[in-house]
């Protein structure tokens, strides 16, 4: 009790007790007249029904998993330590978002999004009279607004490539940004039509491979919506947010895989710093020039096969008979991880579709997977734009003749297989 009292009251009184009880394994007669339906894709927030994936009332869940994908599990270790009252329910006062995004036809339209909740953007707006209710429905989206400092946007400005405007880039060189969280909410049917798998097959292997983490994927086919512990997406937007949508406004718009080694410690082996900047770059020169952009970050650490296999590939790359050359660069993933790539770039575009685009100008990105995953949507592409050759490490070239050699989009000729085994990284030693 000692615990309970410091929480605020107000808080307390609307919120039961929760459960010590634990179901092993749950089943569809625990339906409850508390559980509202969710209709993926319907014409209104009242009638899609709002995703309750919060614990603090159990018979109000209509979604697998809960809330902060990875992040559940240290909530789960801080709740255990005693530090993190479990009752909790979050104060929403003042945390909208800053500029009033959506609904876009793309809402409405149950087969473009489905790994994200749009209505999840500030639910106190669209769900009001379910918190009156005493519904306890959590945001997995969230929007803000921020300024970068970034040392290559200097250098842009030094070289005289960026200029600074005093509204996209101002005075003190800093960059202004809306920025989006979104949080991975899966809407199960939807994606196995995308996958073209059964349903029922898709539950089972998701069950399967994780270790038998969600028996509800079994035993409650009922439940459609899942909220999976990994990564969430983040969207950095340069100039008018609320112009994404408009297909008249020039957009230059980068998706990118987050590359950890690259991004944040500046690691050589890969383009993804250098590219990632120069797409950060060019989205803000097009929202001066009366465009927006947009950086889409996806959290598919190496190639969503995580950073140890990556490490793993590095060594037997640099290790291998002949040395590191782009000849054997996709080999040599497969042979450690069992695929060269484990990114299925269909969902991608859920998040575009989020903002309501429909036509990219300027793409940012050499991957026909992600181009391809792009157009398929429905988003016209206009131009597709390749990282210059100057901003390419070199220790990186193995990399990227690999991928031009693999069919990845270039203006550049592709090397024959001969000229790939001159393509040469550092040995591990070096
Ligand atoms: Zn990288």
């Amino acid at each position: 009790m000692g615990k309970a009292k410091r929480l605020n009251l107000d808080v307390v009184k609307k919120s039961k007790p929760r459960s010590s009880h634990m179901i092993l394994a749950s089943h569809s007669n625990l339906k409850y007249r508390e559980t509202l339906p969710i209709q993926w894709g319907a014409k209104t927030p009242q009638a899609r029904g709002p995703v309750v994936a919060s614990l603090t009332d159990a018979k109000a869940r209509n979604a697998i998993g809960a809330h902060s994908g990875s992040y559940t599990v240290y909530r789960a270790l801080s709740i255990a330590s005693g530090k993190f009252p479990s009752l909790h329910r979050p104060d929403l006062k003042n945390t909208q978002s800053p500029v009033k995004l959506g609904p876009f036809p793309q809402w409405f339209d149950p087969t473009k999004i489905v790994t994200l909740d749009p209505w999840g953007l500030d639910p106190a707006i669209h769900f009001k009279a379910l918190y009156a209710q005493g519904y306890d429905i959590r945001p997995s989206i969230a929007v803000t607004q921020a300024h970068l400092q970034i040392p290559e946007i200097e250098q842009a400005i030094d070289a005289g490539r960026l200029k600074v405007d005093g509204k996209i880039v101002r005075s003190n060189r800093d960059v202004r940004v809306t920025k989006v969280a979104i949080e991975p909410v899966w809407y199960l049917p939807g994606m196995a039509a995308r996958l073209k798998v059964d349903e029922g097959e898709l539950r089972k292997i998701l069950f399967q491979e994780t270790g038998g983490m969600y028996p509800d994927f079994i035993t409650r086919p009922d439940l459609k919506v899942w909220l999976p512990p990994i990564g969430s997406t983040t969207v950095y937007i340069f100039g008018n947010p609320l112009e994404l949508c408009d297909k008249s406004v020039p957009l230059t718009a980068r998706v990118h895989d987050e590359c950890n080694g690259s991004d944040v410690f500046g690691s050589d082996i890969c383009t993804c710093r250098p590219y990632l900047m120069y797409g950060i770059e060019d989205a803000a020169r097009q929202a001066q020039n009366g465009g927006v952009g947009l950086i889409a970050y996806y959290r598919k650490e190496g190639r969503a096969l995580g950073e140890v296999t990556k490490f793993l590939v590095y060594n037997a790359r640099k290790r291998q008979e002949g040395g590191d050359t782009a000849e054997t660069y996709f080999h040599r993933t497969e042979c450690v991880a069992g695929t060269e790539d484990a990114r299925f770039q269909e969902f991608m575009p859920d998040t575009l579709h989020f903002f309501g685009i429909q036509k990219i100008h300027n793409l940012h990105s050499m991957s026909n997977m992600k181009y391809d995953a792009i157009v398929n949507s429905g988003i016209a592409v206009e131009n597709r734009i390749s990282i210059p050759e100057e901003l390419i490490p070199k220790d990186a070239m193995v990399e990227i003749e690999a991928k031009k050699a693999a069919g990845y989009f270039t203006r550049k000729p592709v090397k024959p297989r001969e000229e790939l085994k001159k393509v040469r990284g550092r040995r591990i030693d070096e």
